[in-house]
Parts: C-alpha cells; sequence; structure tokens
C-alpha cells in the first residue's frame, strides 16, 4: 500500500515528489482503502529520463529475447491471477466472474505478442518485391521509441496490457500511468517487471491524476510517442499536447454503440446478446452497445425478455460468487449516471425498467439496470455515451433503416448485429461504420482482432499486428543489390 505513494522508476521504487494525496476506494463498501500520490513533472521526467536510457539495449536485444520477457509477464500473472481478480474486483467494483475475464485476456495479450515479438525479428530486413533491375531494397521495423501510455479505470490490467505487450514486444521502452481510481491492480506490473528481470528502465510507472502525471506526461518533450485510452475531453488534450513536437500518438476514446435485432431473429437468444451487451462491467465499457435498435414486429417481445432478465441481475457484493452486477467504480461515475437518468426524467423517457422497478442493495456505488424504449433520436440518452447501466431502444421497419439509424452516431467503435441468417447478419454488418462488429455473438476480444474506432471513437487501432505497428516505425535500406 505504502508504494502508492512512491513511483516505480528505473526498477526502484522512489518516493513521489508530490505531497498531494488521492483516496483509493472500495466503490463497494464505500471506504478508502488506500492513497495514491496525486504526482509530480518531476516523477514524469525521472521517469522518462530512465526510459531513455533503458531505451538502446532493449531495443538491440532483439525480438526473440524480448519475448521471453513478455511469456514470462504472462506466467506471472498466472501466478497471480486469484489475488489479482480479488485486489481488481475490491478496487474497481465489477464481480469476481467478470475480473476472471479480465486477466484471462491481459495474459493472452503478452502472450500474443511474445509471438509477434518473435516475428517481427524473423522479417526484419526482407526484400521489397520492385521493378528496378540491379537495386535491392530492405524493409526494417525499428521500436517509435520512449512511449507514454495512459489509461483508464474501467479494465484494469486489460487496457495496460493492450498497450504495454505490443510497446515491449517492438523495442519501445515505457513510461505508464494507469488511472489513480485503480491504481491497485495496476501495482501488478512493476511488480512483476521486478520479478521477472525485467532490464531497469524498460518499464516505468508513475502513478497519479491527469495534473500531477498525466498532462506532465503528453508534453514531455522526451516521449516519442503517446497512447491514451480513456474519455473525449482528455483525449483531445492528449492530441494537442502531442502536437507540439509533433509526436504520434494513439487514441481509444468513447463509443455509443449499437446493437440491430432484425426481424427473424430468435427473441431469447437476442435477449441475452442484448443484456451481455449493456449490463456487463456495470456498463462501464467503451464498446457497450447501449443504443437497441429492434425491428417493430419483435420489440414488445424483446423489451419483455429484457425486463425478465434486468428483474434477476443480482446486484451485490463483487467479491461474492452469486453477484451478478457490482456496484460503479467510483461515487462520481454513479453521479454521472444519476445525472442522465435525471435528463431522462426531464425528457419524459419511457421506460421499461428504471429505479422504480428495484430496491439497491444497501450499501455501494449503485445505479439499477435501466431500459428505455421509444428513445428519440435527439435525446441526449440517445446521442451522448452513458457509461452506466443504461440501455436505449428505438424500433424500426427495415434492415436498411436500422443501418441509417446505426450508422448515424459520431461515434463508430463496435456493434452487433443479430439475425436468424448469418449472411444476412455479415451484409448488414459489413454495412456499419465501427471497428469491431459482431454478429449472434457476445462482445468476443481475440488479441490476434484489432481493437479500435472510426470516427470520434479514436485514431488507430489495438491488438493484433494492427496493435504491434502503432509502436514501429518502418524504415528501408536501397542501394545496388548482392
Ligand atoms: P479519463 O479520460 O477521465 O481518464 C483516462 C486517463 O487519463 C486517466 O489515467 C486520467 O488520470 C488521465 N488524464 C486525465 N486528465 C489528463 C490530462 N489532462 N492529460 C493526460 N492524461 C489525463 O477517462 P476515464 O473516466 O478514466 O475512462 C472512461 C472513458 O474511457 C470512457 O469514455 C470510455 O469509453 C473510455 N474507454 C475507451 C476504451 C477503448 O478501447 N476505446 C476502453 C476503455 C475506456
Amino acid at each position: 500500500m505504502q508504494r502508492l505513494t512512491q513511483q516505480f522508476i528505473d526498477n526502484h521504487w522512489i518516493a513521489s515528489r508530490s505531497e498531494r494525496r488521492l483516496p483509493v476506494t472500495d466503490p463497494y463498501r464505500q471506504e478508502t482503502i488506500a492513497e495514491v500520490t496525486a504526482g509530480d513533472p518531476a516523477d514524469v521526467d525521472a521517469a522518462v529520463g530512465a526510459a531513455r536510457r533503458a531505451l538502446p539495449a532493449w531495443q538491440a536485444l532483439g525480438g526473440e529475447r524480448r519475448a521471453v520477457y513478455l511469456e514470462a509477464f504472462a506466467d506471472a500473472l498466472v501466478e497471480r491471477r486469484e489475488a489479482l481478480m480479488r485486489l481488481s474486483s475490491t478496487n474497481n467494483g465489477k464481480a469476481l466472474a467478470e475480473t476472471a475475464i479480465d486477466l484471462d485476456d491481459a495474459i493472452a495479450c503478452y502472450r500474443y505478442y511474445a509471438g509477434q515479438a518473435r516475428a517481427l525479428e524473423a522479417r526484419q530486413g526482407r526484400l521489397v518485391e520492385h521493378g528496378m533491375d540491379g537495386i535491392e531494397a530492405r524493409t526494417y521495423e525499428d521500436p517509435a521509441g520512449v512511449v507514454g501510455l495512459i489509461t483508464p479505470w474501467n479494465f484494469p490490467l486489460v487496457t495496460s496490457a493492450w498497450k504495454i505487450a505490443p510497446a515491449l514486444a517492438a523495442g519501445c521502452t515505457v513510461v505508464f500511468k494507469p488511472s489513480e481510481i485503480t491504481p491497485l491492480p495496476e501495482q501488478a506490473v512493476a511488480e512483476i517487471a521486478l520479478e521477472i528481470g525485467l532490464p531497469a528502465g524498460v518499464i516505468n510507472l508513475v502513478h497519479g491524476d491527469g495534473e500531477g502525471i498525466g498532462a506532465p506526461l503528453t508534453a514531455h518533450p522526451g516521449i516519442d510517442k503517446l497512447s491514451f485510452t480513456g474519455s473525449n475531453a482528455v483525449g483531445e488534450k492528449v492530441m494537442r499536447a502531442a502536437a507540439d513536437g509533433t509526436r504520434g500518438v494513439s487514441l481509444e476514446l468513447g463509443g455509443k454503440s449499437p446493437i440491430l435485432v432484425l426481424d427473424d431473429a430468435e427473441v431469447e437468444a437476442a435477449a441475452d446478446w442484448v443484456m451481455a451487451g449493456i449490463y456487463f462491467n456495470s456498463g462501464q465499457i467503451c464498446s457497450a452497445t447501449s443504443r437497441l435498435i429492434v425491428h417493430a414486429s419483435l420489440a414488445d417481445a424483446l423489451y419483455a425478455a429484457l425486463a425478465t432478465r434486468i428483474d434477476t441481475i443480482r446486484l451485490g457484493d463483487p467479491l461474492a460468487d452469486d453477484t451478478d452486477m457490482g456496484p460503479m467504480t467510483s461515487a462520481r461515475q454513479r453521479e454521472a449516471v444519476e445525472g442522465y437518468l435525471s435528463i431522462a426524467a426531464e425528457e419524459g423517457l419511457i421506460a421499461v425498467r428504471d429505479a422504480r422497478h428495484r430496491e439497491l442493495p444497501a450499501q455501494g456505488e449503485f445505479v439499477a439496470p435501466t431500459l428505455y424504449r421509444d428513445v428519440p433520436v435527439g435525446s441526449r440518452l440517445w446521442r451522448e455515451e452513458v457509461f452506466g447501466p443504461v440501455l436505449c431502444a428505438r424500433s424500426v421497419d427495415s434492415d436498411a433503416e436500422a443501418i441509417a439509424l446505426a450508422n448515424d452516431s459520431a461515434f463508430g467503435l463496435a456493434a452487433t448485429v443479430i439475425s436468424g441468417d448469418a449472411d444476412r447478419a455479415r451484409r448488414v454488418g459489413r454495412a456499419l461504420r465501427a471497428g469491431s462488429i459482431w454478429f449472434n455473438s457476445e462482445q468476443l476480444v481475440l488479441p490476434e482482432a484489432s481493437w479500435g474506432g472510426f470516427g470520434i471513437s479514436g485514431i488507430g487501432r489495438e491488438l493484433g499486428p494492427w496493435g504491434l505497428a502503432g509502436y514501429l516505425e518502418v524504415k528501408h535500406l536501397i542501394g545496388p543489390a548482392g
């Protein structure tokens, strides 16, 4: 716990230069369980210096040897899996069944990028096919350099794995700033770096908030590339900061994703997938399918099936085996969602289920799972990311209308299509403007497939070979053949 007032720099825990402390809470017990430093620009400076000193040797090590560290990282997460699940559920509030998925996702990510590190080394210097006689051209991919990685609180250890693993595979060195809301599980990143003998300075973890660490990190001239996951408001600040010095930036931002239920869908299965798309993690998911677009012929039956399921969601202690949904991660997020529920009341939205239908647990930052029907497209709840267990629904009369409504959003992160005909689902899926589109499925995440958004949902892609490419610079050596 004491280490949360220290920064992990050059493989040492060093006291933060800041005296400012922030409470770290358990949102179910509504208790302060630790204090984390707010961080200081001097901490960032020290971390960037360490990462820069470590860069040449880490790059020179090559992909094969970096892969061994990535595998060791995955193994260390496997060993800590149960303990980290409990820590993450305590600090974030999500049910244990959900943190189990998070840990498995992170472990798979480190393993996948071990393979990518090896593949990178194997393809260095490959010949380019071209039409000029007597000339050879070879392709090399070098690390982007020292990278600044900033993550949110909704998927601790996952959003960080999606950045740290490809950055290390590419040969970059890292200054990582986890969310100040969920610093406890993210401590494992530093502990594992020490345990597996990662060279000093390859990973530096700096705790703090936007003011203490985030903004100074994005402004630091020693950072070559920034990768940020979080809100649109902060993402735009990060991009502006990156403009000074013409530094690269990848952004994974918000969403207002649609789920389309076509007229040939089986209602009960559709209801299960709709539920998984919005109420998982109490709706605090960037890819939450928070706009339900259902064919008019199925609408009433689907809303009834959803109401039944909503009534059986068990709210409670995230550490209890019989809990389906934990509290919101913070009092602030609960208040933000409640703000939207007040707007819904002012706008006169029709609730199939809302707070009136459900008694909340006596303690915890809970919001009742909520479903509104026939929501006007002009409603703020239809257009804005709520980031809570709030589903808005509308009915349509054709696939074309469903596609147009789905694409009528500034966001474009994810979508789901449900149909009795897989080919029809694929066709509709192809017409949607989003980075991840599922059909007749829950939201499966594959480390081999990409993650990222169209429009204001972000810039660039994580996961898959695209995730690695975000941390590489391509260069060519061209000259006489032979
Ligand atoms: P946030 O933008 O408030 O914070 C994200 C991170 O940025 C935190 O570590 C925070 O301390 C830091 N930060 C704050 N001010 C900063 C500044 N001025 N400069 C640099 N860093 C600063 O977001 P949040 O509330 O933690 O997370 C919720 C948001 O994240 C939602 O909008 C959600 O959609 C998005 N998200 C997106 C994805 C994705 O993959 N697209 C995944 C998870 C979450």
